[in-house]
């Protein structure tokens, strides 16, 4: 249907989508007065009555073919020019259709929430001034290398042909924490731009404060649009109109940033592309990694997926050529890599519960530390849900044997749960491998561990990071710039700590319990205990001192564990992608994973178990495998009982013609409860 012709249908009849869960257009009469210029409907803002109210909907076109029955009138259409372009259009019908959503849905993500929905039209002006810095970006001024490395050349000049062209090409800049990955992303940022084209560069959630954020505003300054998530829906909406006018042209930001509107895209850079909060759980479940991947292809530009220590699915993506695989495998000024050593706890463990915590390794290690005027970083993998048992003498848990990941323990019930198959079993009274009657439950907090090590250091400055603190408005900033200042001697955090800063005064790194992600019920659980560790490992010695890095386990012989303490990648990956292979799960399989919840307990699980017998029909009629209805480990969240179930297929083709079906059936209507989809879930919980 090409909608872009002048002639009018002599009906008045336009389609019009709507950013609501509904995946078909809706059909209204355009009035007279309204149809003035009918060239480019597609991608102007309409305001339409919907149900019982008006809501802002985005023209398709105009309607073809023969429509029955009462149509409502548009009310106004609030845009001269198409505010989406074809490109961006694409782009979303793309992504309509791959995560199953509506289009109107993934149409708003395109644009500011100050021009979506609850918009009234005229509402209050704009300033265009570009808002400030916040105070987390002021921390310190960077020093921009002057000259690349070698190394760093090396992998520039293998990328600038596709920066050049442009064309698309997918990159994995796989490169060693310290490695200047940095300096690769604006020296390339900086020849797009000489070509006239912009660049995005998504960073991960956590990014404000990342240096990769300070470095290219302090190269670009002026020119960057920083969509930080700080910023008022007013001060997005100027960022975004910068970037529409062409003011600002880099843009930096989390996936979100993705959807800027930059006329002339020539890059795409994605830093730390393994990490999780790419991912959106809900509404439209896009991964901001693939995402960038549908846009650089469908705008001929190369996509650069940065990081220490890849995804398995970008890894084997590398290595079958796919993408362009880069390697930098020293560090800039080659600085050594930390010192890596790995306690085993169940040899260490201090009989005194206060100091549980810590093995006279690691306390030896703080005390010579600090005693030197260095800064302690101490990474304990925290998560409040069912928790786990192991055994206190050799670090042994349950895993599943259907589908390899832990088992949790319930009170409930005084089982062990597998979230995935549903399996149940007693837990066991002696451990399964030594024998040992201490199986107990694991279950640690960061604030523990800084109540203790307040007592262990009195004199030292100390401060904790996590969700719970950062919570607290200003706190992070606090907390950081408490590092760089020399005002804090140990931080002690979740994953948090570990992510993208570079204070080269910490010298140690302790990886408090690296067991902890082992455990966790998540087909990934490995691949994230091995990225934490290396990721912690990364902010430690980035100075002119040598890091160690003390690494605590149960498990000392877990290949995770072994892999990440020899630096040993290829080791790593080869042995982690014969897992998922075996158990079927991605890169050689594609999942999908319905979550269940209610209000009310026995009403969801009638629906999670009436769901997967629909699924489970569909899903043999595909040549889907399907696991489930199991409790999710989150079991009650937010008030709502919440059940899993998860589909398994070889190719994206055959799970979505199942999901298609499930999802457009209109059975009874029923109630109480929600069943969403999340496609290649990451959020397993
Ligand atoms: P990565 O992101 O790969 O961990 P960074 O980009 O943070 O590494 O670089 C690590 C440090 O090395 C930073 O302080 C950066 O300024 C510095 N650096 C990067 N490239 C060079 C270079 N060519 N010469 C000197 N210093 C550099
Ligand atoms: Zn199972």
């Amino acid at each position: 249907m090409d909608t872009r012709e002048g002639t009018e249908a002599p009906s008045g009849l336009v389609d019009v989508v709507v950013p609501i869960a509904v995946r078909h257009p809706f059909t209204y009469r355009l009035p007279s007065a309204l149809r003035g210029d009918t060239s480019t409907l597609r991608g102007r803002r309409v305001l339409v009555p919907f149900r019982t109210g008006t809501v802002i909907g985005y023209l398709v076109g105009l309607h073809s073919g023969p429509f029955e029955g009462e149509t409502k009138d548009v009310r106004e259409i609030l845009d001269s020019d198409p505010l989406l372009g074809e490109g961006e259009w694409k782009i979303a019908e793309w992504m309509a259709a791959y995560y199953v959503r509506s289009l109107g849905e993934t149409l708003d993500l395109f644009l500011p929430s100050a021009l979506r929905g609850g918009w009234k039209k005229g509402s209050g002006r704009r300033s265009a001034r570009a808002s400030k810095t916040p105070d987390e970006l002021r921390l310190q001024p960077v020093d921009i290398p002057r000259e690349l490395t070698l190394e760093q050349r090396a992998a520039l000049d293998r990328i600038l042909p596709y920066v050049r062209g442009p064309s698309f090409r997918p990159v994995l800049l796989h490169g060693i924490t310290g490695s200047g990955k940095t300096a690769v992303y604006v020296e390339l940022a900086r020849v797009a731009a000489a070509e006239g084209r912009g660049s995005i560069v998504l960073v991960p959630e956590i990014g404000l404060t990342s240096h990769v954020a300070r470095h290219f505003l302090s190269v670009f300054e002026g020119r960057v649009a920083l969509l930080h998530s700080r910023l008022t829906p007013r001060q997005r909406w100027d960022e975004w109109e910068r970037i529409r006018s062409g003011q600002a042209d880099i843009v930096v930001g989390p996936r979100s940033a993705l959807f800027a509107p930059l006329a002339r895209p020539g890059l795409i850079v994605v830093d730390e592309e393994h990490d999780g909060a790419y991912k959106q759980d809900d509404g439209v479940t896009y991964h901001g990694r693939d995402v960038a991947l549908v846009i650089g292809r469908e705008r001929g530009i190369p996509v650069v997926l940065g990081s220490a220590t890849p995804c398995l699915e970008s890894y084997a993506h590398a290595r079958s050529g796919k993408y362009e695989h880069i390697r930098l495998a020293r560090r800039v000024g080659d600085r050594p890599l930390p010192e890596m050593s790995v306690v085993d706890m169940r040899v260490h463990r201090n009989p005194d519960r206060a100091l549980a915590w810590l093995s006279p390794q690691l306390r030896v290690a703080m005390e010579d530390t600090l005693g030197r005027g260095g800064q302690v970083v101490l990474f304990l993998n925290r998560r409040g849900f069912a928790p786990v048992l192991r055994c206190e003498d050799c670090g042994t848990g349950t895993q599943c044997p259907h589908c390899d990941v832990a088992m949790t323990f319930h009170k409930v019930d005084r089982l062990l749960h597998c979230h995935y198959c549903d399996r149940r079993q007693d837990p066991p009274q002696v451990c399964s491998k030594c024998n040992g009657a201490n199986v107990a439950l694991i279950g640690a907090g960061t604030q523990k561990l800084e109540e203790d090590l307040r007592r262990l250091f009195p004199a030292s400055g100390i401060a904790r990071l996590d969700t719970d603190t950062a919570q607290a408005k200003g706190r992070r900033f606090e907390i950081l710039h408490g590092l760089e200042t020399g005002a804090l001697q140990i931080a002690v955090g979740t994953q948090m700590i570990t992510k993208g800063h570079h204070y080269p005064q910490i010298t140690l790194v302790g990886v408090v319990d690296a067991d902890l992600g082992l455990r966790w019920p998540d087909f990934r659980a490995a691949e994230r205990t091995y990225q934490q560790i290396l990721q912690a490992a990364g902010r430690a010695g980035r100075g002119e001192q040598r890091g160690r890095v003390i690494v605590q386990t149960m498990s000392p012989e877990h290949h995770a564990i072994r892999a990440a303490s020899a630096y040993d990648e290829d080791r790593f990956y080869a042995q982690e992608l014969r897992f998922r292979r075996q158990f079927g799960y991605p890169p050689y399989a594609r999942l999908a994973l319905l979550r269940i919840q209610a209000a009310d307990e026995t009403r969801g699980s009638e629906a999670a178990l009436e769901t997967a017998r629909r699924a489970g029909e569909l899903a043999r009629r595909h040549g889907v495998e399907l696991l489930g209805p199991a409790p999710a480990p989150l079991y009650r969240l937010r008030r709502f009982y919440r059940w899993h179930i998860l589909l398994k297929a070889s190719g994206s083709k055959d799970l979505h013609a199942l999901l298609e079906e499930l999802l457009d059936a209109r059975g009874p209507r029923r109630t109480g409860f929600e069943v969403r989809l999340d496609l290649d879930p990451v959020n397993m919980l």
